[in-house]
């Protein structure tokens, strides 16, 4: 242990600092809501990101030993078995694990950051940089605590590829050839999307080599085991191909062969469909190509969730800068800073992939900011540091790239202590998600908008029909068709659609050619119909069902009524023609005011309790009935219901414990959601009430 030299020392002090900093930082949350009950389950914070709950559950799973087949718990994924890992050696919670695993792993940034800058022989711009980069608005957005998802490693294992890249080529040592290539195996395992990223690397590897060191066989060495690290191949036989391919580079009798392995490698990386991926990627965010085409037999047009999305469009500079370095001054002097840091070390060029990606960002598409984060701090950094240089004093020479690192850290620690992100469950709803676990069997289909899907799973251990990843227009179009329809034609469907979802898993099983139509199509087909109309208009009579193959529940939370007009629209459209139907009236608000007879509703919306009308802009429309709900002492729920004008066209609800009004029209007033979720109405015939609490209400399909 004598050996370690003054530097080394320095270096691992320095990502001591940064990865401490960086910790502290995103414990800020932490400490804010400490003791806060709502935010939290089994005595500890609830995750805070809907998406972590789908990695959550495949950990669960593979903890277990339970293995279903279709529950759609990702128990292969690499987040599941890392999370799985760690629970299972470490003496913490399950809820523990992923609620800080984003901290410590996210934190790890900053060792790449810190080995790049010491390679450039400039250890503090690498502290400088970790220390901004480990907290900058995007970075930490996206791996705050309680942020349980990829991300949490999304940055750090392509940073360690640049580290090695840039390593590599500086040094040309063989073990960097190893451990780039392990690198991406690693990420690639992380992340499969990583893909795109990998490929710029590569052709950015090879611009600079034919321009720059054309000669050097190192380079060609490195690209033919990147390329062999990329190809499409399963991941223990990439890892043995790799291996040998380096035990091949450390026999010289082998070096003429090198621009032939080369060849080999590009060969097989397309044959392997390794470009496959990348093309779909262009297709997607360069050519724009319309996603949602319509089926193959009656063309059915669903409406597309990147119709919502892409509805975010443009994002103004200063957004777009702030959420790379904090601020936009901070990110033009990083922009500034990086050219000359390139200008002085070429090697910085192999960042430019890393930028690219954030960059398109500004093309829309916010969360890829984050990917230009690590790299521009670095630009920051070297120009804070490089100030030092002009000072007279050795006092000034410490004080001056203090000063101006703490100003640019402060924006992003301003941010950050303003950033309180709520849990996505409160612990009320998870109460109600317990029972429905202790009352619903692990094959039983909870019917709930897709923003539940992942949660639902994981606290109840049941199926769902839609979730975070699984919410294309085909398939959400059963389950808004469901929550926005009269609960007799919804009691159907769902009866279908869990059917038909069930159908569909085993015959794509039996005859793995098979393509099935969407399940709206095949029912269409099925009951003899040719016109999609038709056949939901056939369930408002006699209709034969499936066999019942297991039970089906409705998860419907009051905190649906902010997204009703959303899930509405997926199933407002006529299917056969791709026409947007005319929108439901639909209105909430908390804010209201009573003046005299007239109770004003905001935005324009008044409701006269004298004529009952209501006032919507300059339109007057009577009001059919107004509801008022209350729960009594032993929290059920009791209604008044004031019949006002029996061809009116509006219903007032009031919810009083929650002090909402509700201004809907006669087909949302109908729905299933409004009937079950707001006034607990329903034919006994078809539902069964499971849990009716204030936060979220379960039902029981009976047919
Ligand atoms: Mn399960």
């Amino acid at each position: 242990m004598n050996a370690m030299t003054q530097e080394t020392k320095q270096t691992l002090l320095y990502i001591a600092i940064a990865f401490a900093f960086s910790v502290a930082v995103r414990l800020i949350w932490y400490y804010q809501f400490s003791g806060y009950e709502p935010f939290m389950f089994n005595s500890q914070f609830m995750i805070n990101t809907n998406d972590g709950y789908y990695f959550a559950e495949g950990a669960r799973d593979i903890l277990s030993g339970v293995n279903q087949e279709n529950d759609l718990s990702p128990i292969t994924m690499a987040a599941s078995r890392l999370t799985a890992l760690f629970a299972f050696i470490l003496p913490f919670s399950f809820e523990t694990v992923i609620f800080f695993m984003p901290v410590v792993l996210s934190s790890l940034v900053v060792i790449p950051i810190i080995l790049i800058a010491r390679s450039l022989g400039d250890l503090e711009m690498g502290l400088v940089a970790a220390l901004l980069a480990s907290i900058a608005h995007s970075y930490y957005n996206r791996t705050m605590i309680g942020y349980f998802d990829t991300d949490m490693l999304n940055i750090v294992l392509p940073m360690f590829l640049l580290w090695s890249i840039i390593l590599a080529i500086r040094t040309n040592e063989d073990k960097y050839l190893l451990v780039m290539a392990f690198d991406i195996l690693l990420y690639r395992w992380w992340y499969p999307q990583s893909y795109s990223l990998e490929f710029a690397f590569f052709g950015l590897i090879l611009f600079y080599t034919l321009i720059w060191e054309r000669k050097n066989l190192y380079n060609y060495k490195l690209l033919a085991i990147m390329m062999f690290a990329m190809v499409g191949l399963d991941e223990y036989l990439r890892f043995l191909i790799v291996m040998v391919v380096f035990a091949l580079y450390k026999q010289k009798k082998f070096e003429k062969y090198v621009y032939a392995l080369l060849g080999i490698a590009v060969v097989l990386f397309f044959a392997s469909g390794g470009f496959k991926p990348i093309w779909y990627l262009l297709k997607i965010y360069v050519f724009k190509d319309a996603v949602m085409a319509g089926d193959l037999g009656l063309k059915l047009h669903f409406y597309a969730v990147m119709q919502t999305v892409r509805e975010a469009g443009h994002i103004p500079f200063e957004t777009f800068a702030s959420r790379i370095s904090g601020h936009v001054v901070t990110f033009l002097v990083s922009v500034a800073g990086f050219v000359y840091l390139t200008y002085k070390h070429k090697v910085m060029l192999f960042g430019l992939p890393l930028i690219g990606l954030g960059f398109l960002a500004y093309a829309g598409g916010l969360r890829f900011t984050i990917y230009a984060v690590p790299v521009l701090a670095f630009g920051a950094a070297f120009l804070i540091t490089q100030t030092a240089q002009f000072m007279p004093t050795p006092r000034l020479k410490f004080l001056a790239p203090l000063l101006l690192t703490i100003l640019a850290l402060v924006p992003n620690i301003i941010h950050i202590q303003n950033y309180k992100v709520p849990t996505v469950f409160q612990a009320d709803e998870v109460k109600v998600l317990e029972k429905l676990k202790a009352e619903a069997k692990r094959e039983d289909y909870v019917v709930a908008w897709w923003d539940y899907g992942y949660p639902i799973r994981y606290y109840s251990d049941v199926k769902t029909l839609v979730d975070g990843g699984k919410h294309d227009g085909d398939v959400n179009f059963p389950v808004s068709f469901m929550l926005t329809n009269p609960p007799e034609v919804a009691a159907k469907m769902a009866r279908l659609d869990v059917e038909y979802t069930e159908m569909r898993y085993k015959r794509t099983k039996e005859d793995k050619n098979l393509t099935l139509l969407s399940n709206i199509e095949e029912m269409t087909k099925a009951y003899g119909f040719s016109d999609t109309n038709d056949f939901l208009y056939s369930l408002q009579t006699e209709t034969t069902l499936p066999e019942k193959t297991r039970d089906v529940y409705f998860y419907l939370p009051v905190r649906m009524s902010d997204i009703y007009p959303t899930v509405e629209m997926f199933s407002n459209i006529d299917l056969m023609s791709g026409e947007m139907k005319k929108r439901s009236f639909f209105y909430t608000t908390k804010s209201f005011k009573q003046d005299g007879n007239k109770i004003n509703l905001d935005q324009g919306i008044v409701f006269d309790l004298q004529s009952t009308t209501v006032m919507i802009g300059t339109q007057k429309a009577s009001v059919k009935r107004f509801v008022q709900t209350a729960y009594d002492k032993n929290m059920k729920l009791t209604k008044n219901i004031q019949m006002a004008n029996p061809e009116g066209e509006m219903s007032v609800v009031y919810m009083s414990n929650y002090g909402t009004f509700l201004v809907l029209d006669e087909k949302t007033y109908n729905s299933l959601y409004i009937q079950l979720a707001v006034l607990e109405e329903y034919d006994k015939m078809l539902f069964e009430e499971v849990v009716l609490a204030p936060q979220a209400k379960v039902y029981k399909l009976k047919i």
